[in-house]
């Protein structure tokens, strides 16, 4: 019987370790794709176009959007983040799963589209170790930092919007959660 693939969705306040999570899975677990989005952000150090993200301008991103090429796209710390439909289209006929990392309001538009789509948040044990790794990451400037916080405390109420809610205090210990959950998809009854 050929594998179907799923639709992952994984949300975080920023800073929480969603990449980090979302890169261990990737290394590791072929049958996962990590569903790369167009941002109009800058690249950070070290980010490559076409890896992380497509890096993309303001207007051309405004363009895509009338051109219906995103399943969903938000503003997020006043830059546009969106995911690109042809990808997702290409992964699920594959029949591998795509792990989409979206913040909670594209989050609340792919549980919309596709209901059976496995939503999972990854917390942070606190705010104030949420602060300290955004400090150690070292990427965003203290007012961006400030902000990413502040928007923390509002993604927090969408926690229940949820299937999993992993609390990332032990790395490792939360890849091997995100990775069992994502095994289990393969024994779900559809
Ligand atoms: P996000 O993608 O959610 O914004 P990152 O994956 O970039 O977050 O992680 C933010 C910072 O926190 C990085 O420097 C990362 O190395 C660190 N980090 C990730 N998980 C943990 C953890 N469990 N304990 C301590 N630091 C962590
Ligand atoms: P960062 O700038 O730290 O990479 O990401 C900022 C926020 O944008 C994170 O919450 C991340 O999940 C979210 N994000 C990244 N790509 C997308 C996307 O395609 N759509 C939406 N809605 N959010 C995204």
């Amino acid at each position: 019987m050929k594998n179907k693939g799923h639709i992952i969705v994984v949300s975080a306040p920023s800073g929480a370790g969603k990449t980090t999570i979302c890169n261990e899975i990737i290394k590791t677990d072929k049958n996962t794709i990590y569903s790369i989005s167009y941002t109009t952000r800058k690249p950070r150090d070290g980010e490559k176009n076409g890896v992380e993200y497509f890096f993309t301008s303001s207007d051309n991103f405004l363009k895509m959007i009338k051109n219906d090429k995103f399943i969903e796209w938000a503003k997020v710390y006043d830059n546009y983040y969106g995911t690109p439909k042809f990808f997702l289209q290409r992964i699920i006929k594959s029949g591998k799963n795509i792990l989409l990392d979206v913040d909670v309001q594209g989050a609340m538009k792919i549980r919309k589209y596709f209901p059976k789509a496995c939503m999972i948040f990854i917390k942070v044990p606190t705010i104030k170790a949420l602060k300290e790794r955004l400090i150690k990451r070292g990427q965003d400037k203290p007012d961006i930092i400030k902000k990413r916080i502040a928007n923390a405390k509002t993604e927090l109420k969408y926690i229940n919007k949820y299937d999993y809610i992993v609390v990332n205090d032990n790395l490792r210990q939360s890849v091997e959660a995100v990775k069992s959950i994502i095994k289990s998809l393969q024994y779900k009854v559809e």
